[in-house]
C-alpha cells in the first residue's frame, strides 16, 4: 500500500482509505462510500426525484429546451404543484406557453439538424439550415406576462419551471434598469445575468428563461408619452424592446460598463423566453371601466352577477397595461398575460406544510439531521398564519416568524442529547408576541 494512500482520507468523516471499503476522489478531495450515500439520501430527501432526473438529464448533456421536451403542459402543472400552492389559472397559461416556447425551439432544432443531414455542398448545407430554422421560428414567440401582489408565487413560478427544464435562469428586477446612458444598470446586463447563469455557453444561455420584476414600476408615468424625457419609464421600456422581441445583442460579460475593454459575446435573444411580473397596484380600477361596472363598494347593487368583482385581475387584458402605462410594442411583445391570487388563510396554511420544501419539513429534516424528532402542533401552524395575517407579511413573512419560533430550540438543543422536541402552542406563543413586539 502506498502512503499516498494512506493520507487520503474521507472529506467528511475523516476515516482512511484503509477503514473505508471505498474511497472515491474527486476535485483534490475523497469521500467514503458510507458518506457518499448520506449525501445523497440528504438531497433527494429536500429535493426529491425531480433533482435526480434533471441530474441524469443534464449529465447526459440532455436539456427539456433542447430537441427533446417530453413533457406535456399537464405534466408541467403537476410538476409546479409539488412547489406552488394554488395559482391555478397561472400555472395553466404558463405551462401552455413553455410547452409552445420549447416546442417551437425543437421544431427549429430538428429542421436544422435534418437540413444539416443532407447530402449537399457544405455551404449549401449551412443556408438552408438556417433558411428552414427562420422558417420555423415564424411562430411567434410568446413571453409572459404575471400579474398579482407581491409576494404570491410570480418568482417562484418562474424558477419552478426554469429548474424542471434545466435551462439557465435569471432574475431582474426592472426597476434598476435604465437608459443606456443614465445610472443604473443598462438592459444588456439582463443578459449578462443569464450568460453567467449558463457558465458563459452562450448556447445555452440562448434557451435559458429571464424572470424580469416589477416590470410595472418602469411604466409611463404620465399619459403624455414623451414631452419629457422619462428616464426610468418609458426609455427602458424602448430598450428592454429589442430583448423581447429576438434580435442579437452584444453582451458585456460582467455586466455594467465598468470594464469598457471587455469583449462583447453576441446573444440571440429569439429563443430565450421572457416572464415578466408585476403587481400593477390599482389596475382593477382600470379593468373595472373597462368592464364598464364599478369597483365594490359602490352602487354594489350594480355589480354584474356574472363579474367576480373581488378579483378583477382575472380579466386583465392589454388595453389594461397600454393605459397602466406600458408602451404597445412593449404589450405587443407580451401576448400571454395571466393573473395570480392574494394568498388567503387557506393558502398560506397549505404552503408551510405541503410544498416539497416547505418549510416545515425543512425544519423537521434539520432536526433530525441532529438526531432529533421535532413536531409541531397544528395550532402554531394556525398562530403562524394568523401572525402573518395579522401584519400582513404575505408568504414571505412566513420564514421570519417560523425562524422566531424555532430559533432558540436550533440553539438549544444540538449537543443536549434530547431526542424529541415538540413545539406547543405556549412555547410559539411566546415567542411570536416577542416577534410581533419587534413589528410595531
Ligand atoms: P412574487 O410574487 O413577489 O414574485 P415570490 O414568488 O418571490 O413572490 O414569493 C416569495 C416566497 O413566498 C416564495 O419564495 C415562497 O417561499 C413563498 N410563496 C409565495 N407564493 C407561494 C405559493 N403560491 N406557493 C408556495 N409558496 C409561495
Amino acid at each position: 500500500m502506498s502512503d499516498k494512500r494512506k493520507v487520503d482520507k474521507c472529506a467528511f468523516c475523516g476515516r482512511t482509505s484503509d477503514q473505508v471499503e471505498m474511497l472515491l476522489q474527486g476535485g483534490g478531495s475523497s469521500i467514503c462510500v458510507d458518506c457518499a450515500l448520506r449525501v445523497s439520501e440528504y438531497v433527494h430527501s429536500i429535493f426529491g426525484d425531480e433533482l435526480f432526473d434533471e441530474y441524469r438529464g443534464a449529465e447526459s448533456g440532455k436539456s427539456a429546451s433542447c430537441e427533446t421536451l417530453n413533457v406535456t403542459p399537464k405534466q408541467i402543472t403537476a410538476f409546479l404543484d409539488q412547489y406552488v400552492i394554488g395559482q391555478d389559472d397561472a400555472k395553466k397559461s404558463l405551462a401552455v406557453a413553455v410547452y409552445n416556447h420549447y416546442k417551437r425551439i425543437g421544431e427549429a432544432f430538428s429542421r436544422r439538424k435534418a437540413e444539416a443531414g443532407k447530402k449537399k455542398s457544405g455551404a449549401q448545407k449551412v443556408l438552408d439550415a438556417e433558411k428552414s430554422a427562420l422558417e420555423a421560428l415564424e411562430i411567434e414567440k410568446s413571453n409572459i406576462l404575471l400579474v398579482g401582489p407581491t409576494g404570491t408565487g410570480k418568482t417562484l413560478l418562474a424558477r419552478t419551471i426554469a429548474r424542471m427544464l434545466n435551462v439557465p435562469f435569471a432574475i431582474v428586477d426592472a426597476t434598476v434598469l435604465t437608459e443606456a446612458g443614465y445610472v443604473g444598470e443598462d438592459v444588456e446586463s439582463i443578459l449578462s445575468r443569464l450568460l453567467q447563469a449558463a457558465d458563459y455557453d452562450v448556447d445555452r444561455a440562448e434557451r435559458g428563461i429571464v424572470f424580469i420584476d416589477e416590470i410595472d414600476k418602469i411604466a409611463r408615468k404620465s399619459d403624455n408619452p414623451s414631452i419629457t424625457r422619462d428616464v426610468s419609464g418609458e426609455g427602458v421600456q424602448q430598450a428592454m424592446l429589442k430583448l423581447l422581441e429576438g434580435s442579437i445583442v452584444n453582451v458585456p460579460p460582467a455586466g455594467g460598463r465598468k470594464h469598457p475593454e471587455q469583449k462583447m459575446i453576441p446573444v440571440n435573444t429569439t429563443n430565450i423566453l421572457f416572464i415578466c411580473g408585476g403587481a400593477f397596484e390599482g389596475i382593477e380600477k382600470r379593468i373595472a371601466q373597462r368592464l364598464n361596472t364599478r369597483v365594490v363598494g359602490y352602487g354594489a347593487q350594480e355589480k354584474k352577477s356574472h363579474i367576480d368583482m373581488d378579483n378583477l385581475l382575472r380579466y386583465i387584458a392589454p388595453q389594461d397595461l397600454r393605459s397602466y402605462g406600458l408602451i404597445p410594442e412593449i404589450v405587443g411583445r407580451l401576448p400571454i398575460v395571466t393573473y395570480l391570487n392574494p394568498l388567503d388563510r387557506d393558502a398560506l396554511r397549505r404552503i408551510l406544510t405541503e410544498p416539497k420544501n416547505a418549510l416545515v419539513r425543512q425544519y423537521v429534516h434539520l432536526f433530525e439531521l441532529d438526531g432529533v424528532k421535532l413536531t409541531i402542533e397544528d395550532s402554531v401552524l394556525d398562530l403562524i398564519v394568523d401572525t402573518a395575517l395579522k401584519y400582513k407579511l404575505g408568504a414571505r413573512g412566513l420564514r421570519s416568524i417560523c425562524e422566531a419560533v424555532m430559533m432558540d430550540s436550533m440553539y438549544d438543543l444540538p449537543g443536549s442529547g434530547r431526542k424529541t422536541f415538540k413545539v406547543t402552542l405556549e412555547y410559539a406563543k411566546e415567542r411570536i408576541d416577542r416577534f410581533a413586539g419587534t413589528l410595531s
